[in-house]
């Protein structure tokens, strides 16, 4: 049974778990409310509330799904990920409103987000036709040496709430593909995105127990992590809580894959094009109310050009109109809760006390806008790349500015962080972007354009403590949901 509807044009959805092939609520009856963080009159829905009893209940179905789910083969996998793929693309405008109505983005980046996620699902199906491994040479006579991939067997998928439909795509296909069976717990912020695409895959021919879906908090993540029967947990989310996941399975050598928090920056040397600059750094940094783990939140600027930099920033920023995201003019949406608009003014307030000065905004928006979680887009100028603000990641409409003494001292502050996502760099000089090509310790790198995420056949892949294991979203993802076997053949 799909997802339990209740009439009415802004409908309240009863969003409850998907385990073997039943649509249940969790075992303790409890359930969340949801509301939309940019109209807080609007109750999106009430979602299970789940505990360890209903992750162990999903391994269990998990477990047993999977001799026969291996026995598919990978071609037939991706048959059904390519309908996926059909069937969310043909539920494009309910996708999209459902992102916006949970997490505040505006609709035409949920659009994006629909978008984004059919081409990674057309991409990760059409692997299923390579997922193969080598024939070696052999050192003895008539004999035949060969590596193939097997899948690891259930997997846990923990996501988070800022791309509620593609992390958790690109997340299912490939261990659906892979011949993993699956425990997905999406983010208890947007539950019913989740539902949405967990009926899109259970339509296009995943079996009974293939994929289970367990709504909740940490309690469940932190079940799945001490169940012996997963075998590995792909996760994406804060540093915090992925060094806890990875810290707590270590003991079993558990399989952790760990997609993590940035702090990224856009370096702008003296020669940059400053008009592009500013309207590449302002896309990647107020883009999604700065909610991207590849958003800009920090420029590093040569001190040659800061003053001039600086005045372009903060009239882009301060000429956009924040708004509801269902609203078509509105261009900055809300941040996703109330936690998330406390941690943007915290972070501001510390700022300044540290001697920066807010450029434009630093305050909560509350006039002209629904009763929602509205930040002001804020430019902070005189940051010290030392402070707080420069260092941790806050989520949200916030950009630091830091001055440096070119191109070297730039990539030291650029570096000078625990993070490693994404960063950009504005140079008309082929030399200098090279150059910070080679020496930014960061895994996703752009250069005269936004510093934000890549394509869906690339690594999405971060360095330092922005990540750990194989990357996502590329050939490499299969490192992850398969292991390797040889074999030796002589005849
Ligand atoms: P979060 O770490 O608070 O939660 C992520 C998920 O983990 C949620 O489903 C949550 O319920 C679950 N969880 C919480 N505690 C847990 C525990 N102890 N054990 C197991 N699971 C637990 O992150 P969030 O607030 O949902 O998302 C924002 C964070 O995600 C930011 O740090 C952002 O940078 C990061 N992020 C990273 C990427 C990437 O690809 N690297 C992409 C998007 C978001």
């Amino acid at each position: 049974m799909e997802p339990r509807r209740i009439a009415g044009r802004r409908a309240v959805v009863e969003v409850r778990n998907h385990i073997e092939d039943r649509w249940c609520d969790a075992e303790s009856g409890r359930t969340r409310e949801n509301r939309n963080p940019g109209d807080l009159a609007d109750i999106v829905s009430r979602s299970a509330d789940s505990t360890a009893a209903d992750a162990l209940a999903a391994v269990t179905a998990a477990q047993a799904a999977l001799p026969a789910w291996r026995a598919l083969g990978p071609v037939r996998r991706g048959e059904i990920v390519m309908r996926t793929a059909r069937l969310v693309a043909e539920r494009r405008q309910e996708f999209a409103e459902t992102i916006t109505r949970e997490h505040g983005k505006l609709l035409r980046e949920a659009l994006g987000e629909v978008d984004r996620t059919v081409a990674l699902l057309e991409y990760t199906a059409g692997e299923g036709r390579r997922l193969g491994g080598a024939t070696l040479p052999a050192d003895d006579p008539r004999t035949m040496a060969l590596t193939r991939r097997e899948p690891i067997g259930v997997v846990g998928l923990v996501t988070p709430w800022n791309f509620p439909l593609a992390i958790p795509a690109w997340k299912v296909a490939p261990a659906l593909v892979a011949g993993c069976s699956v425990v997905f717990k999406p983010s208890p912020l947007t539950p019913l995105t989740a539902a949405l695409l967990v009926e899109c895959f259970v339509a296009a021919g995943a079996v009974s127990g293939v994929l289970n879906l367990v709504h909740g908090g940490a309690e469940v993540g932190e079940a799945l992590v001490k169940i012996p029967a997963v075998a590995g947990i792909s996760f994406t989310g804060s540093v915090e809580v992925g060094r806890a996941i990875h810290t707590a399975g270590a003991p079993r050598f558990l399989r952790t894959q760990l997609e993590m928090g940035g702090k990224n920056a856009a370096l702008v040397l003296a020669d940059a094009d400053l008009d592009a600059a500013a309207d590449a750094i302002v896309a990647g940094a107020f883009g999604q109310a700065g909610q991207r783990c590849s958003a800009t939140s920090r420029v590093v600027v040569d001190r040659a050009v800061h003053g001039e930099l600086v005045r372009r920033l903060a009239e882009r920023a301060a000429a956009l109109r924040v708004g509801d995201g269902m609203e078509a003019d509105s261009q900055l949406g809300p941040v996703v809760s109330a936690e998330r608009l406390r941690a943007c003014l915290d972070g501001v307030r510390q700022a300044v006390a540290e001697g920066a000065v807010a450029v434009t905004g630093g305050e909560r928006v509350n006039e002209g806008v629904p009763d929602g979680y509205f930040m002001a887009p804020t430019v902070l100028d005189g940051v010290r790349p030392d402070s707080y603000i420069a260092q941790e990641e806050i989520f949200g409409p916030v950009l630091s500015v830091i001055e440096c003494d070119g191109l070297d001292d730039g990539l030291r502050i650029v570096n000078s962080v625990r993070y490693g996502m994404a960063a950009a760099v504005f140079t008309r000089d082929p030399a200098f972007a090279f150059t910070a090509l080679d020496r930014i310790d960061a895994g996703m790198l752009h250069v005269n354009r936004p510093g934000v995420g890549a394509y869906p056949h690339m690594p999405h892949i971060g360095a330092k403590e922005s990540q750990y294991g194989p990357a996502e979203c590329s050939p490499q993802v299969w490192d992850f949901y398969t292991e390797w076997r040889t074999a030796c053949i002589s005849y």
